[in-house]
């Protein structure tokens, strides 16, 4: 497995597979062709079908400006795709192809260039699952933190900083913004509204369910509206970590080192998925997004509690398993509706599946591994109206 550095990725929204992964691509033809004067770009799949709603273009225009840019969304590839998120790169010199590429945006901001071995970083972890890493950690008595650490070297924890700061950028901003969103579909910011929404008779978990939403809502808009988030694991689901753990250093006053020991687990869980299922929601539908993100939340509660390692399993597996089946069908291919609410309620299900991990535990019969198998298979049985495509679901019967 890689770094857990590449589950956090600090970038503009909206869309990891959408905006970050083809923008790469683009820097890539870019640096491979410098005396390029014309670019051809071709998206097919799903960046076809949602990549306007996505901004998409505008991603590649922007880095390969000053050059002119064709771009065609081709919504019928005629061959088939090697992965829903395909593209073709061609750089001209005047009327003179000078290369092309084929480019696959896997998810995360990843990309991977066909015909080519995978440029992305090294494996460094050596495990590959939630068992062999548990059976380390106890047979050592360490927690997964510090497990992280052994592996990714002391510097983790400057890059988790870095990460916990842009977290909390996002959600600062976002509640103090309003006015309506990019993209046609007229919806209104309401973080803010959220967050100021205060009742003299309001009980205790009213209220956090409030803040947590408010908090979540707030990274989503930032994130709908362009601004710089971290993907955890991705752009669309990058509400739903930095309002659990916002609000609860805020209410239980835990220190930084603390947050930042949840963030490392939570990595370790988003990475596990990454590697034997996928976070992409083209390929997995929104159970690869949203269902990642509550289990990254639920075993970051679950390690900021200080929790053993069965109870952090139990939370992360709880929290994926009751997202199984959960489709993507965002409408005009925005990350907007349901994307927005539904970091929201997730941010409330983590903190449901902590509770349940908690009180139940010991009784567990489904391991984190398998349901992290289960993910990928369902997943791939969703029909591709549901995987991005904005064919189905919520983004065909809206009007
Ligand atoms: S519905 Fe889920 S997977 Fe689809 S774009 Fe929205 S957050 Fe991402």
């Amino acid at each position: 497995m890689k770094s857990i550095k590449e589950i956090y990725k600090i970038g503009k929204g909206p869309s990891s597979s959408h905006t970050m992964g083809p923008e790469r691509a683009a820097k890539l033809i870019k640096a491979e062709y410098p005396q390029a004067d014309s670019f051809e770009v071709i998206l097919y799949g799903s960046l076809a079908k949602t990549g306007k709603g996505h901004m998409t273009d505008e991603a590649i225009l922007k880095t390969l400006e000053p050059c002119p840019v064709q771009i065609t969304f081709c919504e019928e590839a005629g061959f088939e795709l090697p992965h829903p998120n395909t593209m073709d790169l061609t750089a001209f010199q005047g009327e003179k192809e000078l290369g092309h590429l084929r480019v696959l945006s896997v998810g995360g901001g990843d990309i991977v260039v066909e015909g080519r071995p995978e440029v992305a970083s090294p494996d460094i972890y050596k495990a590959r699952t939630f068992t062999e890493i548990a059976l380390y950690c106890k047979s050592h008595m360490i927690r997964l933190s510090d497990y992280v650490e052994m592996v990714e070297g002391p510097e983790i924890w400057n890059y988790l900083m870095e990460v916990w700061k842009v977290m909390q950028q996002a959600v600062m901003q976002g509640i103090s913004t309003t006015g309506i969103l990019p993209g046609g579909l007229e919806v209104e910011r309401k973080a803010q509204f959220l967050f100021q929404q205060s009742h003299i008779d309001e009980r205790p978990e009213t209220h956090e369910n409030r803040i947590i939403c408010a908090y979540a809502f707030a990274v989503s808009e930032q994130n709908a509206s362009c601004g710089t988030i971290v993907t955890a694991p991705t752009c669309g689901a990058c509400g739903v970590l930095p309002a659990v753990l916002k609000y609860m250093q805020e209410k239980k006053g835990f220190s930084d080192k603390q947050v930042l020991k949840a963030l490392a687990v939570a990595g370790l869980i988003g990475n596990l998925i990454k590697t034997n299922a996928s976070i992409s929601g083209a390929e997995c539908g929104c159970q690869a997004e949203i269902g990642t993100a509550c289990s990254m939340a639920s075993a970051a509660l679950a390690e900021i509690f200080g929790m053993g390692i069965d109870q952090i399993e139990y939370a992360a597996e709880m929290a994926m398993e009751h997202t199984l089946g959960l489709t993507c069908d965002p409408i005009c291919g925005l990350v907007q509706i349901p994307c927005i609410e539904r970091n929201a309620v997730a941010a409330m299900r983590a903190i449901n599946a902590l509770s349940l991990a908690n009180f139940l535990s010991g009784t567990r019969k489904i391991s984190f591994d398998l349901v992290v198998k289960t993910m990928y298979e369902t997943g791939r049985d969703l029909s591709h109206q549901y995987r991005e495509t904005s064919e189905g679901g919520l983004a065909k019967l809206y009007q």
